[in-house]
């Protein structure tokens, strides 16, 4: 089963918790050919890009962008996902190839992201200055340490549960779900959704069998929930505009003697592996 990823947003309990279902199952089947990634590199910027959705999704205007830096220490290495208010999202990690042993039967996440740093979440809000907040990694896991970036930049009480399922034919499903708790929540709410969460402990292996809307349906249908919206997520790169900014910013003199050295200037973008080549004649055009 195909399916496009999307993130279906609603509010619980009339309006004490707003709840975001995100698949991100097709965008990280695309991250796997894109950059050549290892079943633990998979599971790693899966669960990165599903919060990754979730951010965009949180920006008021489309313009609004994020930037996403994960950096535990661990042999992964930093993992950076970037986004816009348009819901286009995009990531890669700095070892694709990463692999360790099994730890308890599953694919050991927290060992390779580390928790010897930090996950800070950057946002450009189109103000004067940018947003930045971090927290220090507790797992490595990534869903608690995103749990903890809430609760102590926010002050929001939440729940965050990530989950990617891969194997040898790729991505089986990759998603999550995040609830945060909104003012006039009590424990009551708090009892009956952490019951709720404890359900879902393997939610990969949920989103596997079922859409995000029969999950939202199935658990929280009977408790007067409201759908807020449902909408794709995307994956795109920019690079097309900004490398030749990048080229420009380096300078006339430096990049005339790149090219005196080399014949042609290979760039290659992050983000989304694609190589470009800068001859001369494009250099000339470039700088005229
Ligand atoms: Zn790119």
């Amino acid at each position: 089963m195909v399916r496009q990823s999307q993130i279906y947003r609603a509010i619980t309990f009339k309006d004490k918790a707003r709840i975001a279902a995100i698949d991100t199952t097709d965008i990280v089947n695309q991250l796997i050919k894109m950059h050549d990634l290892s079943p633990l590199a998979t599971a790693v910027l899966g669960r990165a890009i599903t919060l990754g959705a979730y951010i965009s999704s949180n920006l008021k205007n489309s313009n609004h962008k994020f930037n996403l830096i994960i950096n535990g220490g661990g042999p992964v290495g930093q993992i950076c996902v970037a986004g816009n208010g348009n819901l286009e999202i995009k990531g890669y990690l700095e070892n694709p190839k990463v692999s360790l042993p099994f730890k308890d039967d599953k694919l050991d996440v927290g060992g390779a992201v580390g928790k010897n740093g930090y996950i800070s979440i950057i946002q450009d809000l189109g103000l004067k200055e940018l947003y930045t907040g971090s927290a220090k990694l507790v797992s490595g896991e990534i869903a608690i340490d995103y749990a903890t970036y809430l609760l102590q930049s926010n002050g929001v009480k939440n729940a965050v549960i990530l989950g990617v399922l891969v194997d040898k034919n790729g991505c089986q499903a990759s998603g999550g779900l995040i609830i945060e708790l909104m003012p006039g929540a009590d424990e009551n709410h708090i009892f009956v959704l952490e019951d709720i969460i404890s359900l879902m402990s393997n939610f990969s292996s949920l989103l596997k069998e079922k859409t995000i809307e029969e999950i939202m349906d199935f658990y929280f249908g009977h408790f007067e929930t409201t759908v807020l919206s449902n909408d794709k997520i995307k994956l795109k790169c920019d690079c097309n505009n900004k490398i030749p900014n990048i080229l420009r910013g380096l300078g006339e003199y430096s990049v005339r003697k790149m090219l005196q050295e080399d014949k042609e200037i290979e760039v290659k973008c992050d983000y989304c592996s694609k190589k470009y080549t800068f001859n001369e004649d494009l250099i000339n055009k470039l700088f005229s």
